[in-house]
């Protein structure tokens, strides 16, 4: 008993047997004596078709107007699901983000939740209906605009909704039964944790895990919001994301206390500034220039420079979407900067180990390097946090090195994880 918040993505109601099944999970919890709050995503492959259907029009969409389209998505998945509901003789009320109080700083495509103030979602709950909000949206408050959050921003909504109404758990239902080692698409042996902290889950989706919304993740973590993440397809116990893991779940193995999971990324791209003159304040100028862009940056290399040239390179990679931007502001600063040229390499793939564990267990990096090095990957660049080891390969190489590192720290589970759903889109 208690308040649950529940989200349902795309592949969960990807079509109308999809809302009925999951309008009847919904109807069951509610049953149970629950009140429950469900954040849905677009239906199936909505957005990525509505984003097409926008670069069919023009190569480039207004940000406004194409989160407009988008927004579009969540709102026929919401009413669907609320008409499904009252179906199974429940009563439920569809909510826009919007409606719903989410809102947001003014950046569309990657705007941010700034409050929740979920007043029409305590009412309806409290008069005993279900309340559907459309995940992924909200409206600035300045400019009452319609704003989405970045891509699988449903996440978000559905904690940021959980942390504001102080629900119990907030309930993350996907394709597959929980967070694994690895993607088990590219892992068909990758194996479900029980839990995984929040400060792991944290570094596997910024690494490029898509299980969880990173912003989503930051959130619970502020409010200390459990999510429980699992399948809506059959009623296993997922994985639970939490502070800590609980006493006892280390021990039972010592390898998955090391590392919890490997993620990888295919979404970023290196750009290398050579001939860089070696002086105070010429990385700063660089990089401030990108980040007055609000472009988000992720590893950066700079050489030695070279002691007859005073000059040096730098690399840094980026998400492949900000790469053409990105070069042609550092082509406006070159004259400036005096740097020799530039080179732009989307063909890159990011391969990162994650684990508290590490912290405390020596050799983890030799381990990773080693297996890498046997399975004739080469290494481009690397970074480390306190939990995270990090290496930029070639893309081609990159699901080679996932299995690689997986079974070089005896990751592997006995069966096969399921896959119920989705394109993997
Ligand atoms: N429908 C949006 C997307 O596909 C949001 C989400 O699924 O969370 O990115
Ligand atoms: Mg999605």
């Amino acid at each position: 008993m208690g308040l649950i918040v529940q989200k349902y993505g795309g592949s969960s109601v990807a079509d109308a047997e999809g809302l009925k099944r999951v309008a009847a999970r919904i109807v069951a919890t509610k049953k149970a004596g629950n009140q429950v709050v469900v954040v849905v995503s677009a239906m199936g492959d909505t957005t990525d078709e509505l984003i097409d259907l926008a670069n069919q029009v023009t190569p480039f969409p207004n940000g406004r107007e194409l989160d407009m389209l988008l927004t579009a998505g969540e709102r026929i998945s919401m009413a669907l699901l609320a008409m499904a509901i009252s179906n199974l003789g429940h009563e439920a009320r569809s909510f826009t983000g919007s409606q719903a109080g989410v809102l947001t700083t003014s950046a569309h495509g990657k705007a941010r939740i700034i409050d929740v103030k979920p007043s029409r979602i305590s009412e309806a709950i409290s008069e005993g209906a279900i309340a559907i909000v459309a995940g992924f949206q909200g409206i600035n408050q300045d400019t009452k605009d319609v704003t989405t959050l970045g891509r699988g921003g449903s996440d978000t909504t559905a904690v940021a909704l959980a942390a504001a109404l102080e629900a119990d758990v907030c309930e993350i239902y996907t394709d597959v039964d929980g967070v694994y080692s690895a993607d088990p698409r590219v892992v068909p042996t990758a194996r479900k944790l029980k839990t995984v902290t929040y400060e792991e889950m944290l570094e596997l989706a910024a690494s490029g895990a898509k299980v969880l919304h990173l912003r989503c993740v930051e959130y619970a973590r502020r409010y200390d919001m459990p999510i429980h993440v699992r399948s809506s397809f059959s009623n296993q116990e997922g994985t639970w994301v939490v502070k800590d893991h609980p006493e006892g779940d280390s021990g039972a193995n010592m390898e998955q206390a090391i590392i919890a999971g490997i993620a990888h990324d295919k979404s970023e791209a290196k750009v290398t500034i050579v001939g860089v003159p070696d002086r105070t304040g010429v990385a700063a100028r660089i990089f401030q220039t990108i980040a007055d862009a609000d472009i988000n940056i992720d590893m950066i290399v700079q050489n030695v420079s070279a002691a007859a040239t005073g000059l040096t390179d730098i690399s840094f990679t980026l998400p492949k979407s900000e790469g053409a931007e990105t070069t042609a502001l550092l082509k406006g600063i070159q004259g400036e900067v005096g740097f020799a040229s530039l080179q732009y390499d989307d063909q890159i793939g990011k391969l990162s180990l994650v684990g508290a564990g590490m912290r405390s267990h020596p050799g983890v990096t030799a381990t990773f390097f080693a297996c890498l090095s046997e399975a004739g990957i080469n290494i481009e660049m690397i970074s480390t946090s306190e939990i995270r080891i990090s290496v930029i390969c070639r893309v081609e190489d990159l699901e080679k090195g996932v299995k690689a590192a997986h079974s070089a720290f005896d990751l592997d589970a006995e069966g096969e994880a399921v896959i119920y759903g989705g394109s993997g889109r």
